[in-house]
């Protein structure tokens, strides 16, 4: 069983080691041999968009997957004419693009926050009419990580807004006051076979994820994402890790956003639960039973982003698990995270006060 993995960043590299003790070998393709990935695998060294090197990837494992979104849809299915690529293409091309995205949750009835398809200043100037202030507008396309979009507080900001998001197509979305951020992952097999994680809750600062503490326990928030999540799964005849996080804004979910792979918000799942993300979602694409999604405690996953804090402090905390991803420090990098699992909540909630305390808050 081999896997091809398009990207080699840190969602590569431990895509990779988990599917070592299952036998699988991984290779990669990246401009960078010697990145997180390249660290701990074979690379097949080539720009992600070109069809050649995919091609050339493809030829040299049993299954295509991506580590990363924005790997072009068409040169992806040129360069994969012969090959299975998992999860679909499809679902790459829908989280690429915001609109399509939208379109996605209201054809399957998925409550999402207000929008308006932005294509000039003009339509930005009607936006506020029917979404209200603020306005948060966001590049349709390759925007991660609060890149690709502005909060607009009032009419005085929307040309500076549309000026520094660089006059692409967009889309205005109305401010959603929600009381927290969720996201849910699930898994589903070549044969159909569907597993949920439990939610998690995530705390962003300046648009990159923070914290996620699991499970986020609430029994009808969680069948509600299951039901929205198998909806999406369906639609896409989908196999893998599919992700999507949401608002909850007055006790109801809104879908705010997919990502056809592992996700930053499931890191926890390596030590706290059954099977980590990364497992499941190497059995899913090889045609392997997928494994169990029972949290084994409470969780708690901490970002490192832009430099490494005190190793030797970090590790003094009792239980602590520390993932440095190999790359090269730099400011709003997502250069590492530790996960803390504990028995019981008391107990995460002390020892998260430890690590934020070490590690500080970006
Ligand atoms: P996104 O790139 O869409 O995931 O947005 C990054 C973060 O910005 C989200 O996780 C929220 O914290 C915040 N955000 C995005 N859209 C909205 C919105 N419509 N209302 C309130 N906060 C938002």
């Amino acid at each position: 069983m081999r896997v091809g993995i398009i990207g080699a960043g840190q969602l590569g590299r431990m895509l990779a080691l988990a599917g070592y003790p299952l036998g699988i070998q991984t290779r990669f393709l990246d401009p960078n041999a010697n990145g997180s990935g390249g660290q701990v695998g074979p690379v097949v060294v080539g720009e992600i968009d070109d069809a050649a090197r995919i091609d050339a990837l493809a030829r040299q494992v049993d299954v295509v997957t991506f580590d990363i979104e924005n790997v072009p849809v068409d040169t992806l299915r040129a360069g994969t004419a012969d090959s299975i690529v998992r999860p679909p293409p499809e679902a790459l091309s829908i989280a690429q693009d915001r609109l399509n995205e939208k379109q996605l949750f209201g054809r399957l009835n998925i409550p999402a926050a207000p929008y308006m398809p932005i294509a000039s200043l003009g339509d930005l100037e009607r936006a506020p009419d029917a979404l209200g202030w603020p306005i948060v507008l966001k590049a349709r396309r390759l925007g991660y990580d609060g890149r690709g979009q502005r909060l607009v507080q009032s009419a005085a900001e929307l040309e500076v807004a549309w000026r520094e998001l660089g006059r692409v197509p967009s889309l205005a979305e109305g401010w959603v006051d929600f009381e927290r951020e969720l996201s849910l992952i699930a898994v589903r097999g070549s044969d159909g076979a569907t597993a949920f994680y439990p939610l998690a809750e995530n705390v962003h600062v300046d648009g990159i994820l923070h914290t996620t503490t699991a499970p986020y326990q609430d029994e009808r928030t969680q069948s509600r994402a299951e039901d929205y999540l198998a909806l999406m799964l369906a639609e896409l005849d989908y196999c893998g890790v599919l992700t999507v996080e949401f608002f909850l804004a007055d006790g109801e979910l809104m879908a705010n956003e997919i990502a056809p792979r592992v996700h930053n918000s499931g890191h926890w799942t390596i030590e706290g639960a059954q099977t980590s993300q990364f497992e499941n979602h190497m059995r899913a694409i090889v045609g392997l039973p997928l494994g169990g999604t029972s949290p084994t405690g409470f969780s708690f996953m901490l970002n490192l982003i832009g430099e490494l804090p005190d190793r030797e402090r970090l590790l003094k905390i009792a239980g602590l698990h520390l993932h440095d991803y190999g790359k090269t420090p730099r400011p709003k990098r997502k250069i590492g995270h530790c996960t803390l699992v504990t028995a019981t909540e008391e107990e995460r909630s002390v020892r998260a006060d430890e690590l934020i305390a070490v590690a500080g808050i970006p």
